[in-house]
């Protein structure tokens, strides 16, 4: 027996209303779990999710207050607040059928996103009145919708194992945006022993609802990272050969970033997202702040990138004989989704009538954390591949009016369950 109440429509709207940025989900972790608590899921919360030493990226105490205060006025209990406290986000499900089979394991990520989501009227979830109540975050990628979809394939399950064998793990993984939750869960050790691993994402290409890609390629490795300079002020006036300038060397840095010799073998991007420096018009700045990013079309080209930048960002310190630190924020690698699985899911969706048009791959041209999953459950002899249920993208992903074309949910998890009745039915 089911025991979700709520359509997926329903559903994908109440989690759209709590958008939280990753590491502070506190309101969408309990309920989350609320919802799981009524089936027969063994669940794992807190430090028994992820290794709090292996998250990066990680907020500061002050955004862990606020968020925490925040779900304590929404009515999430003291208890349970104790238990994620300090970004140890996320929940996993598991649960063993008691008849020897794989081991199925499928990884939700369920982050919001630091922006404003828009309030014109022509923006569905505005119009319809179920736009985020958090000023600041959003979710503007789609992570509802996997929520969504993770708790009603984890409700089939739950409903079918009496006729189904093996066993089965559910991740709802903090923090993927900008790749930072996926390793600490990871290191946890829940992708060791795992035969077949899936995951997805609703959109990102533009083709119409019911095209659904088995496999992706193109996930680019990528290395998220902060640089502090650290120099010294003086007066600029009346000694500015006193100072050591951060502001310059960050400057020298960036520039020269961006002249990295791009590699011969492949795609490669560098991007300075962010800069600031300096304290005051007459002051010899300091220190100075970048938030950047290397990516490439392997892990491999996209070391050589993070590599350069290295060298880079220390001439340039040393240059304005700055004092510089580089801080990992996030990483993934490259993945190449298993040919077998790929040919299991083609199979296991075969009959599905809303599956209009079934495509072997298409390109995800981004980053994804979930390859530090799917590395591991390869390394381990498992399979795993990364699904694409694409919509029809009024606004791209990360926008202020993204939004989800709501029949896509219905796509995604009548392929979920295709696929558990394909490769897990008892015999
Ligand atoms: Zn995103
Ligand atoms: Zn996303």
């Amino acid at each position: 027996m089911t025991t979700i109440k709520e359509n997926l429509v329903e559903m994908r709207r109440r989690f759209h209303r709590f958008p939280e940025v990753g590491f502070t989900e506190f309101i969408t972790t309990y309920e989350i779990y609320k919802v799981l608590k009524q089936m027969d899921y063994t669940l794992y919360l807190g430090d028994d999710v992820l290794l709090r030493s292996a998250r990066v990226g990680v907020p500061g105490p002050e955004m862990f207050t606020k968020s925490a205060e925040r779900a304590k006025q929404y009515g999430v209990p003291e208890e349970f607040l104790e238990q994620v406290k300090e970004g140890t986000t996320g929940v996993v499900a598991t649960l063993d059928t008691g008849v020897p089979g794989p081991h199925f394991a499928a990884r939700f990520d369920i982050d919001g996103l630091p922006i404003t989501e828009s309030t014109d009227e022509n923006h569905v979830p505005a119009g319809e009145k179920f736009i985020s109540l958090h000023e600041g975050e959003m979710h503007a990628c789609g992570h509802d919708g996997h929520i969504t979809t993770g708790l009603f394939l984890a409700d089939y399950i739950n409903a079918n194992k009496a006729s189904l064998k093996g066993r089965f793990t559910i991740i709802f993984q903090p923090a993927e945006e900008s790749v930072r939750g996926a390793k600490s869960v990871v290191e946890k050790g829940w992708l060791d022993d795992v035969d077949y691993f899936f995951s997805g994402h609703l959109g990102i290409r533009n083709l119409p609802v019911g095209t659904v890609s088995a496999g992706t390629t193109d996930f680019l490795a990528s290395s998220k990272f902060d640089v502090k300079f650290t120099g010294k002020s003086a007066h600029a006036g009346v000694e500015p050969d006193a100072g050591n300038n951060s502001l310059l060397a960050a400057a020298a840095a960036a520039l020269n970033l961006n002249a990295i010799a791009r590699h011969g073998d492949g795609s490669t991007r560098i991007n300075v997202g962010t800069m600031r420096a300096g304290s005051g018009r007459n002051v010899i700045a300091d220190f100075a702040l970048m938030e950047i990013e290397t990516r490439g079309e392997t892990t491999e080209l996209n070391h050589y990138m993070y590599e350069k930048a290295k060298t880079v960002i220390q001439a340039a310190a040393d240059m304005y004989e700055n004092d510089v630190e580089i801080i990992g924020m996030g990483e993934a690698p490259d993945a190449a989704c298993s040919a077998e699985l790929i040919t299991a899911v083609k199979e296991a969706v075969k009959n599905n009538r809303l599956i209009t048009d079934l495509k072997d791959t298409l390109p995800l041209g981004a980053s994804e954390d979930v390859t530090m999953m799917m590395e591991r459950v390869l390394e381990k002899n498992g399979k795993a591949t990364y699904m694409l249920f694409p919509f029809e993208l009024k606004y791209g992903h990360h926008h202020p009016k993204f939004d989800l074309d709501e029949s896509v949910l219905h796509v995604a998890i009548s392929a979920y369950i295709d696929i558990v009745n394909s490769l897990m039915k008892r015999d």
